[in-house]
């Protein structure tokens, strides 16, 4: 017997491809997040930032590039 356990996104731990950590989003889903008009907490959902920081400095790295 195998038990297929289903996909949960909202439980899948958020893996931060900056920083490298695990976070928590600041808003349980991403239409949420949508609905506070935070743009971090939106790209916490979209892109896998955790925070503003990390966030700045993609883009001051890639500005830099
Ligand atoms: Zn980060």
């Amino acid at each position: 017997m195998v038990q297929v356990i289903p996909l949960d996104v909202d439980t899948v731990p958020k893996h931060c491809l900056w920083c490298k950590k695990y976070y928590t989003p600041s808003y349980p889903s991403k239409d949420e997040a949508k609905a506070s008009g935070d743009l971090i907490a939106i790209e916490q959902w979209i892109s896998g930032m955790c925070s503003d920081s990390c966030w700045n400095e993609l883009f001051d790295k890639k500005e830099n590039a």
